[in-house]
């Protein structure tokens, strides 16, 4: 099957402490992928390294053959890469719709909004990209509502809408299911099965706690300390010592 994130030796250092330590991964073409560990184990810095965010101080990001590990972050969007963020990036003045309308005006326009080139016909359709997905999220009651208007759970699908408005081949998200109900997170797993099988999208999930995730990934890895301690199906990570221990403690963990 064919890979299209591959990730190698990714490091990458604070001051003294090293947040990412020759972490690589793989991820399969049109997969649900999972990126687990415990709190400051370093998931975050590494989306932050793929979507350009941070500058590793060794390692690459390939996207198929094209090595992405110094695009600006624009750039990485430009290439297809969606992601959301723990806590929504939305802005805060615009209702739900004119957030996904501009991130849909982003990806039509090649990323040069400014350019002049952008049409009417354009703006017509990026309207339209943003009421298809917020309908497709459940979202369409909300759209004209600003983000602080909406529970936690709805503004991260909005943020997640956001992400999926440029259409990415890539979609990284950083603990999508934290703090939303049972109702919103079954939403979510129907969800990322759907874009993965029907629209072949390949996705990476980052949460902190493994059951959501062995129940919507197919692989996961395993980051304990910035370094990789386990990778393998949900049931091989979850019987793994290393990852046992590496959660002991962790009231959030493995149950
Ligand atoms: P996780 O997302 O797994 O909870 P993070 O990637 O946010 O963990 O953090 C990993 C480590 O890197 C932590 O020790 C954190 O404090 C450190 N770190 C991350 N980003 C920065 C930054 N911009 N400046 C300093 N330290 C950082
Ligand atoms: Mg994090």
């Amino acid at each position: 099957m064919e890979t299209l994130l591959t990730i190698s030796d990714l490091s990458i250092s604070f001051g003294g402490v090293r947040a990412l330590d020759d972490v690589s991964i793989d991820v399969t073409a049109g997969s649900v992928a999972g990126l687990i560990g415990p709190n400051g184990s370093g998931k975050t810095t590494m989306f932050n390294c793929i979507c350009g965010y941070y500058r590793p101080s060794k390692g690459s990001v390939r996207l198929k053959e094209r090595e992405i590990t110094s695009l600006k972050p624009h750039g990485v969007a430009q290439q297809g890469v969606g992601r959301t963020f723990q806590t929504p990036h939305l802005f805060a003045d615009m209702t739900l719709r004119q957030n996904l309308t501009l991130a849909a005006e982003f990806s039509s326009s090649g990323g040069q909004l400014m350019s002049g080139l952008f049409s009417g016909k354009m703006a017509r359709m990026a309207r339209q990209r943003a009421d298809t997905l917020l309908e497709q999220l459940g979202l369409t009651a909300h759209a004209d509502a600003i983000p602080g208007e909406l529970s936690v759970g709805l503004a991260k699908l909005g943020d997640l809408a956001r992400a999926l408005a440029i259409a990415p081949r890539l979609l990284l998200l950083d603990e999508p299911a934290v703090g939303l109900n049972d109702a919103e997170r079954a939403q979510l797993s129907a969800l990322l099965n759907d874009l993965a099988g029907q629209h072949s999208m390949t996705i990476l999930v980052v949460d902190h706690n493994i059951g959501f995730i062995s129940s919507i990934c197919s692989q996961i890895t395993v980051l304990a300390s910035g370094r990789v301690i386990s990778k393998g199906t949900p049931d091989q990570v979850k019987a793994d010592p290393a990852v046992i221990q590496a959660y002991l403690g962790d009231e959030h963990g493995i149950p």
